[in-house]
This record gives structure tokens, sequence and C-alpha cells, in this order.
């Protein structure tokens, strides 16, 4: 077992920024094979091998886009045996954390989900998870094949130019695999801001924007970053439960999180703990959400972000 493959996430063809970070994490262990799955997979090519996988592996069968999880398990449980995997990687996200579990079982390999470090060896890889609304960094090693979601913004995305060889994979799918089948979908609404789950700064608003989103926006649009919303906004009506950063909505962790109007309920907590700076903006001092702040402003948001906003605009003229 001397080989390790990369999940891609993509969308037609063009890579997800995490699924770089994967590759990325993945060359420390050897020249990565990467997958693609779905429609428009060939055209993960160039961004593959731009992240130094010597090969990629497409399959771009109807099953997968027309299914749900199932048929994914079947195509990357048949390709990791055949290029005898040591250890799956993925990005995180809800589907990955599915197609993991489920591959796990099929490769009877360990699973880990959400790690926020990788290394050690193929054989005997090394994860760091955080656990329990990040009061608690959990050390692992696996013996054996591993199964490992990656986050988003763990490691830097950086290029390490090959050419990718493109094989196309025949799948062969288990009689149930297409039972489930997507009846209907619907694009997201195009905002313009990144991905909410892979974005490097997340500005995140709570009960205290009093239902008025324009100033988080304002400041998210002049950093470049996502918006987030805390359970109680989303309850509210305000923003939309796509943008919910929590236990029950998407976990974040980037570069930069302002949550402003946020108490810092551990259920919040969980979705943003892993954030590697935090900035914080609420009118009351012994509100939670401080606990986590490298930067904390007491003050009103309605103020505090348009000034920082324009600050920001006044840097980036
Ligand atoms: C099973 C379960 C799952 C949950 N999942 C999630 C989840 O995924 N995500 C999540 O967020 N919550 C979740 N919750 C809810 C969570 O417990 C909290 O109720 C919620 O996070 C509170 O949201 P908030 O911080 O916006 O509101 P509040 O707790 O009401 O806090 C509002 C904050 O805004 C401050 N403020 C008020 N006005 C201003 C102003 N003008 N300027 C600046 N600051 C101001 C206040 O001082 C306060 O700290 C869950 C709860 C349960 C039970």
């Amino acid at each position: 077992m001397s080989t390790v493959l990369v999940v891609l996430d993509h969308l037609d063809g063009a890579v997800t920024k995490p699924s770089l970070e994967t590759l990325t994490a993945a060359r420390q262990y050897g020249a990565p094979v990467a997958v693609a799955l779905g429609a428009g997979a060939e055209g993960a090519a160039a961004a593959a091998g731009e992240y130094g996988a010597a090969r990629l592996v497409t399959v771009t069968d109807a099953e997968l886009d027309q299914s749900l999880v199932a048929p994914r398990v079947d195509a990357v449980a048949q390709i990791a045996a055949e290029v005898d995997a040591a250890l799956v990687l993925l990005p995180a996200g809800i589907t990955a954390a599915e197609v993991a579990g489920r591959l796990a079982v099929r490769l009877d390999a360990a699973l880990i989900t959400d790690a926020v470090a990788i290394g050690g060896s193929l054989g005997a890889v090394t994860t760091s998870q955080s656990v329990f609304a990040g009061n608690w960094t959990t050390e692992s090693e696996v013996t054996g094949t591993a199964v490992v979601t990656l986050k988003a913004n763990s490691v830097p995305a950086e290029p390490d130019p090959v050419t990718a060889e493109v094989t196309a994979a025949t799948i062969s799918y288990a009689g149930g695999s297409a039972l489930a089948r997507i009846t209907a979908s619907e694009a997201k609404r195009e905002t313009g801001r990144p991905d909410l789950g892979g974005a490097r700064i997340v500005v995140s608003g709570g009960r205290g924007t009093d239902g008025n989103f324009a100033e988080v926006e304002a400041l998210a649009d002049a950093l470049g970053a996502a918006v987030g919303a805390s359970r109680a906004a989303v309850d509210a009506g305000w923003y939309p439960h796509a943008y919910q950063v929590g236990q029950t909505g998407k976990t974040v962790s980037p570069q930069l999180y302002v949550a402003a109007g946020i108490s810092g309920a551990i259920q919040h907590r969980a979705g943003m703990q892993t954030s590697k700076e935090v900035l914080v903006v609420n009118t009351d001092p012994e509100a939670p959400i401080f606990a986590l702040a490298d930067l904390g402003v007491v003050g009103d948001l309605h103020t505090v972000l348009p000034a920082v906003t324009e600050q920001v605009k006044q840097i980036n003229r």
C-alpha cells in the first residue's frame, strides 16, 4: 500500500480551493492520484496537475449526477482498490463525511473526519481534530488504511506542477446504489461572494444586527469575504439557512472570522472554533464570544462595521 488518493470536489471541472489544499497536503506522502467524479470531471485535469497529481482518474457516469452518495462510494472504493490506496483524502463537507464513512466500511479502513492537520506516513497517518467546541484538540494515529476528511484552510494550497495523466475508469455499481434518485435540484442564488465553507474570511451577523445585514454584507464585500449568520438570525428569517454557521449549520475554518452581534453560544462556536483569527464586535463586554476573540471591540456593530469597512476600502484604494 503506497498510494494516496484524493477525491476532488469540482463543478463542471472547476476544482474547489479546499480540494487544492487537500492535494497539497497529500503530496507529503508522495505523488497523489486524484479522482474526479461527475459531469465535466476531465476539466479537473489542469488543476490536478498544477497541484501535483501525477494521475487523474475520472468517472462521468450518469449515475453519479442523478443519485445521492452511494454510487460515489462505489466509484471511489473501486478506484482506491485499483491504485492500492493506503490513504483516501477528501475535502471536508457534509457529502464528504457521508462518502468517507461508507468508504471506510468498504475498505475496512479507519475513519477520521474534519481533521485540521495531517502528518505521519502511509500506514501510520497522524491527524489533529478540534472537538467539543474547540475546547479540546485530539491527536490520532491510524494503523493501516485511512480515510480522512480535511477541513478547509487547514493548509495553504501550493502549486507543484506536473502533467496529470488522465484515465477514465469503468465502475461496477452495486445493485442498490441508484435506488435513491435526485428528482429536482435548484442552483443557489449567485452572490458573487466566496463559498462559505471554504472562504478565507467570513463575516457573520447575529441577533445583534436586529435584522439589518447591510453592514455585515458591506464589510464582507470590502474584504472579499463570505457572509455567515447565527441561528437566531436565521430563525428570525433575516438570512437564509444555507448561511447558518454552527452545530446545525455550516462548519467554517477561515483565516479570519468576524462575529458581529453574536453572543457565542456553544452551538455557534462548534461551527467556527477552528478559525485562525477571530474579531468580535459586541455591545456586551461579558458576551461569551469574547473568550475566542483575538481582537474584541465592545461597541454597536452598526457603528463599528461601517467604520472598519471604510478603513478597508481606503487600504484597498
Ligand atoms: C440543538 C441546537 C442547535 C443549535 N445550532 C445552532 C447553530 O448551528 N448555530 C447557531 O448560531 N446557533 C445554534 N443554536 C442556537 C444557539 O444556542 C443560540 O441561541 C444562538 O447561537 C444565538 O444567536 P445569537 O448569538 O445571534 O443571538 P443572542 O444569543 O441573542 O446574542 C446576540 C448578541 O448580540 C449582541 N448585540 C445586541 N445588539 C448589538 C449591537 N447593536 N451591536 C453589537 N452587538 C449587539 C448582544 O450583546 C448579544 O451578545 C442551536 C441551539 C440548539 C439547542
